[in-house]
């Protein structure tokens, strides 16, 4: 079976649709899979995503993009394929991509992550016969807890500190993560969590776009000498050891992240707490995915992308292969 895509210097390219995915350089017709910045780069001629993508890129890349929305599962054509976008339960508006010549169905499933996350559509399994799967999780070692422990042990770790008079400063990435965990609290209280600058203007966002959430308020906007000795607040990972972390001279810290389960000990050194949660499938989510697929051909990319294309080549008698090339260009915002 031919394999409809290319890895081409701007990116990944439909070579029957004629179109990039997710390119990182400047292209006439780009779909983005979701807002995050290794995936929405500045300067193409034409971007396509889901509402909530196009609303995310115009926040992040100004409001004179030209933009055309697609909604899930509207198809349309591009080059000799028809093309329609499936939630893929990353991050708000997060899709996967799926292509159909008169060949065979690609799906490029971008991020993804097949647990709970309130602000989001959850994954769609999209059968297909090419399935182009991330695997920045792809060791069996990672391996999530499930997310109601996790929200829980949040929210006991916040009570504990207020009981103390102590601050908790949480960091998660700032577009995604922060506004899962406060989706997530939303079942435990409704109480404010005060958020830094960063983290305010994409919740404010995603409030805007009707995703329900725990009541937030900035940083900022309390007034000077608050001490915050109850409250939670929410950072960026670029606030560690930042000195707007001066404010708040007695907190407590902690980080929401799938790193956490393994390599975050160096991160650790510097913070009380790591809470394991992840906006990427797991080992197991990852190999179940692909089996729900049914594709043929599989291509692995980002992370460790060939320890899982050999597991499923040798332990599933499956065509996988990596798609070399984008690695070095997408830098996972995990990582950070
Ligand atoms: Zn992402
Ligand atoms: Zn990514």
């Amino acid at each position: 079976m031919d394999i409809p895509l290319k890895v081409l210097e701007q990116g990944l390219f439909s070579t029957s649709g004629n179109f990039y995915i997710d390119a990182w350089k400047p292209v006439p017709i780009c779909i983005v899979t979701h807002g995050h910045g290794d995936h929405a780069y500045w300067g193409h001629n034409l971007y396509i995503g889901s509402p909530e993508t196009i609303k995310i890129i115009q926040h992040r890349l100004g409001k004179d993009v030209s933009c055309q929305v697609l909604d899930y599962h509207q198809k349309i054509k591009l080059g000799n394929c028809w093309v329609s976008l499936h939630p893929a339960g990353h991050i708000l508006g997060s899709s996967q991509v799926r292509i159909e010549d008169s060949k065979s169905v690609t799906v490029i499933s971008g991020d993804y992550k097949r647990g709970i996350d309130p602000t989001c559509k959850p994954f769609e399994v999209v059968e297909c016969d090419i399935f182009v799967t991330e695997s920045t999780f792809a060791l069996p070692i990672y391996q999530w807890p499930k997310d109601d422990i996790i929200e829980k042990q949040i929210y006991d770790w916040w009570q504990e500190n207020a009981n103390n008079d102590h601050p908790s400063i949480l960091f998660c990435y700032s577009l995604g993560k922060s506004q899962r965990v406060l989706g997530l609290l939303n079942k435990h209280t409704d109480k404010t969590v005060h958020l830094h600058g960063a983290v305010y203007s994409l919740s404010k966002l995603y409030k805007e776009m009707g995703v329900e959430m725990i009541p937030f308020l900035p940083v900022s906007e309390s007034a000077k000498g608050s001490l915050f000795n109850k409250d939670l607040i929410i950072a960026p990972p670029s606030a560690i050891g930042a000195p707007w972390m001066k404010r708040f001279p007695s907190c407590r810290t902690a980080c929401a992240s799938g790193w956490m389960e393994v390599r975050g000990t160096r991160r650790r050194k510097a913070l009380d707490q790591g809470f394991v949660l992840s906006d990427h499938a797991d080992w197991a989510d990852l190999i179940r995915t692909i089996d729900e697929t049914k594709a043929r051909i599989i291509l692995t990319t980002h992370g460790n992308s060939a320890v899982l294309a050999q597991y499923l080549t040798e332990e599933k008698g499956l065509d996988a292969r990596e798609l070399k090339g984008l690695e070095a260009n997408n830098n996972e915002e995990e990582e950070d």
